[in-house]
This record gives structure tokens, C-alpha cells and sequence, in this order.
């Protein structure tokens, strides 16, 4: 499955993390980001990913437009709610497109725990931790 990975600066180093703890999971797919989280990640895991724009400068729509054209199965978005973000118009435009099409989307660490149980799940592979 495709699943891409996009986190705010302040949110970055959480992502990080949780992608660290589920590597397994996450190395059975096809992985996408926005260009520093993407730079990020494969730095700390070693993961292999396909990264796109940063997020300013046009990746939340570079991969907004893989969800149209149905090619992205779960987004795992950590938004920093707390700051302003000059790319706010393509985060809604990202987020909006997620519920069109129907797309799993998490947003912070609680629902990414969720979710990424769901997609162990899929695997026929129980849930994590267990
Ligand atoms: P970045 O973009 O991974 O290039 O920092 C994320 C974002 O802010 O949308």
C-alpha cells in the first residue's frame, strides 16, 4: 500500500518517532513525504521514501493530487495546531481531499496509533505491541 508521511516542524520529531517504533509495519509499504519530513525519517530509520516538494513549497498538493488520481491508501499527517502556517490553504486543501475520497487520515499520535493497528490488521497481522 502507498502511505504518506507529512509533519509539521514541531511535530516532526513525534512522527519520527512513531514511524521509529513501527518500523516493521512501515517497511512492508511504499512510503511518501513531504521533503523534510521525508529527509528526516530516512535519516533516523534508514526507510526508504519517496519524497516530494517541501510542504511550503508545493508538496502537501504534490501529494493531494496522488490522492486524487486514488494512488494513496493512509495519510499520516501530524499538524501542529498551535502555529500559523504560511501553506495553511494547501493543509485544508490536503485534509479535504482525504475525507472526498475517503482516505484514512491521521492526524496526531492517538489517532496514528489507531490507525496503524488497522492497518496491521489488514495484513492479517494482529495489533501492534501485542
Ligand atoms: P516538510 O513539509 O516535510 O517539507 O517540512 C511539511 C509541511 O509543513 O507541510
Amino acid at each position: 500500500m502507498n502511505i504518506a508521511l507529512i509533519a509539521h516542524d514541531k511535530k516532526k520529531d513525534d512522527l519520527i518517532q512513531f514511524v521509529s517504533e513501527n518500523k516493521k509495519v512501515f517497511s512492508s509499504h511504499l512510503l511518501f513525504a513531504t521533503g523534510t519530513t521525508g529527509t528526516r525519517i530516512m535519516e533516523a530509520t534508514g526507510l526508504s521514501i519517496h519524497r516530494f516538494q517541501s510542504g511550503p513549497l508545493g508538496g502537501d498538493q504534490e501529494i493531494g493530487a496522488r490522492i486524487a488520481r486514488g494512488e494513496m491508501d493512509f495519510v499520516f499527517f501530524f499538524r501542529d495546531p498551535l502555529t500559523a502556517q504560511p501553506h495553511e490553504p494547501d493543509v485544508t486543501a490536503l485534509v479535504r481531499l482525504c475525507d472526498v475520497y475517503s482516505v484514512p487520515l491521521a492526524t496526531n499520535l492517538g489517532t496514528a496509533r489507531v490507525l496503524i493497528n488497522g492497518i496491521l490488521e489488514e495484513q492479517g497481522e494482529g495489533t501492534a505491541g501485542e
